[in-house]
């Protein structure tokens, strides 16, 4: 059997599996939090936000409900099921589509739309009809307190957008990040709107941070829908290899596409997207390095 042939199928046996997980998951679940009395998920395929219930209303995140209306109504009806309280937030991860459409009946429930600066340029400019946009915005930090919660919004920097706020909840030291941090997976694609070099530093303000458990907006390998510092260094480690092996291809005339077929790291074969993304990735640094871009 040929290479090329046994590659095909492992992309086969590899696209199986994934579809046979994902017809094992139901669409949606919510999972309060072990160890918090008012902090849960709110999963939606392979999304996920995380919205805090207080005695005096609901601090929600993300809508996660580009092009599937259905899911900002799951959302909602979760929601009603921990509380009857209103919502009053909805917070805003950072500025893309997959993560942010579909606020429309938040909105219409009366909450506040919460994002960083950077977010409301982008969707301005953008003008995607369904993006409810933020009345509120975030330059460095803010701090809102609700019914005896405290959530701190941090800017950490440019990393996979600028927009990302990491959301902290000190007393409970749980944080929720979305797509700059992901669990056990690579980056998307090729990296698109991203900086690389200010992402590295934005990881390590993360480490810098005070707290044990992190909320991510896609679940990892397994389902897994939390991390620690661990998994934070463990992404630090991936870029700083990855950007390093890319380096070295560059300054050897191998960027792009020989770079993109050559370098492999296979320390990171078990996470989510390796096969995929691999080469995506690649192609990032090979703009940096190789571009100067
Ligand atoms: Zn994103």
């Amino acid at each position: 059997m040929s290479r090329i042939h046994l590659a095909g199928m492992a992309a086969l046996i590899s696209a199986a599996l994934t579809a046979a997980a994902h017809a094992q998951a139901p669409p949606f679940a919510t999972t309060k939090v072990e160890g918090t009395d008012n902090v849960y998920i709110f999963r939606y395929g392979g999304h996920q936000a995380m919205f805090v219930v207080t005695p005096q209303g609901v601090i929600a995140t993300d809508p996660i409900s580009y092009l599937r209306p259905q899911a900002a109504k799951a959302y909602l009806d979760e929601i009603k099921k921990v509380t009857d309280k209103p919502i009053k937030y909805v917070i805003y991860s950072h500025h893309h589509f997959d993560h942010i459409a579909g606020g429309k009946p938040f909105k219409d429930a009366g909450a506040r739309f919460v994002a960083h600066r950077n977010a409301r340029t982008h969707l301005a400019e953008l003008k995607y009809p369904d993006v409810v946009m933020p009345d509120e915005t975030v330059d460095r930090r803010k701090t809102i307190k609700l019914g005896g919660t405290t959530l701190e919004l941090h800017y950490v920097g440019r990393n996979h957008s600028d927009s990302a706020l990491v959301m902290r909840l000190p007393k409970e030291k749980i944080i929720f990040t979305v797509d700059f941090i992901p669990l056990q997976a690579l980056m998307f694609r090729n990296m698109p709107d991203s900086w690389p070099i200010e992402w590295e530093e934005s990881l390590k303000k993360v480490l810098a941070m005070d707290w044990n458990r992190m909320i991510t907006g896609h679940p990892g390998p397994g389902g897994r829908q939390m991390g620690t510092k661990d998994d934070v260094r463990a992404v630090l480690g991936y870029m700083q290899e990855l950007s390093a092996e890319v380096k070295k291809a560059a300054g050897q005339g191998k960027c792009f596409d020989t770079a993109m077929k050559e370098i492999k790291l296979p320390k990171y074969e078990s996470w989510n997207n390796y096969a995929q993304y691999l080469p995506g990735n690649i192609e990032r640094y090979c703009m940096l390095w190789g571009r100067g871009s």
